[in-house]
């Protein structure tokens, strides 16, 4: 008998432990093993790995992850509650589950890990998106991490995957490939959530390039492409006036026609662009 099986069935943890799910800590638990064992097997060869867990809830994915051979998880749940369930994994596997009870927009487990590092989470979307935006913008490139392995809601996925031309397309598909691979590789139904969230959701992977993408001052590129896309519907030449006095000049030496839309650029004419209005 495997170490997973002596431990109870998630349906029955909840109850001991009285988890009631909380809309106010965005709690959607997955319940089923087989797929957070799946969903483990998405984030790479953890046998040489900490991995670190934020948001383990009563520990479907905590499971998996150790299952699937994680070298050590260190978890992050603010949910005081769930830390008995979590302790109880701990205990069955011994020396490789640590737990912090405690905000992850507050910590920095930095100090707990050893890498190499990989990130696998499964979390309410808003605190996911701003864990996402924080690991992607580090002061030194290459990152803590290898890679995250994200659940986000379906419409979130897409747009940190999507391409130019595309609806979703904007800040955020820019600020993670710029600095990563980005794939969706799993997709979810409400119903694989307990309770059921109102919409679908996917498992985003991203792997971090050893250096960005192409490359570009990492405040000037952000700031254009804000800029960009705050006002999207505009041509660059009056959406980016602010940026340069002579913009059409700088959109025209970095290759854009200055009456293009910031939907139609890619990356590597906006990090060119970055670079023109940096020259100054
Ligand atoms: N990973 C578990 C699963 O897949 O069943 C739980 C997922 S549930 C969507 C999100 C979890 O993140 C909850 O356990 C919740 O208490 C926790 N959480 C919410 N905000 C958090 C934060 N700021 N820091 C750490 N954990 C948080």
């Amino acid at each position: 008998m495997s170490a997973i099986d002596t431990l109870p069935p998630l349906r029955e943890v909840i109850a001991t432990h009285q988890l009631s799910a909380r809309k106010s800590l965005g709690q959607n638990f997955l319940l089923d093993l087989n797929l957070t064992a799946k969903i483990a097997r998405q984030a790479g060869d953890l046998t040489e790995c900490d991995v670190l867990e934020i948001g383990p809830g009563p520990g479907g994915l905590t499971r998996g992850l150790l299952s699937e051979g994680a070298r050590r998880v260190l978890a992050v749940e603010k949910d005081t509650r769930c830390i008995p369930a979590l302790n109880e994994i701990a205990q069955t596997y011994p020396g490789r589950l640590e737990i912090i009870n405690g905000d992850a927009l507050e910590i920095d487990p930095l100090a707990h890990l050893t890498p190499p590092v990989r990130i696998a989470a499964n979390l309410p979307y808003n605190v996911g998106t701003e864990l996402l935006v924080r690991w992607l913008t580090p002061k030194e490139w290459p990152p803590f991490w290898q890679s995250l392995t994200l659940m986000f809601q379906r419409e979130v996925a897409e747009r940190i995957v999507a391409q130019p031309g595309s609806k979703a397309y904007g800040r955020l598909a820019l600020l993670a490939q710029w600095r990563a691979d980005a794939h969706i590789v799993l997709s979810l139904p409400p119903g694989a959530f307990t309770p059921p969230p109102k919409v679908s959701s996917a498992v985003v992977h991203l792997t971090a390039l050893p250096k960005p993408r192409f490359p570009a001052p990492a405040g000037v590129l952000s700031r254009v492409v804000a800029a960009a896309f705050n006002q999207r519907r505009k041509m660059l030449r009056a959406a980016l006036k602010g940026q340069a006095p002579d913009i059409e000049d700088r959109l025209l030496a970095a290759g854009i026609k200055p009456t293009e839309r910031a939907e139609q650029v890619p990356l590597e004419a906006f990090c060119a662009l970055a670079r023109e209005i940096d020259k100054s």
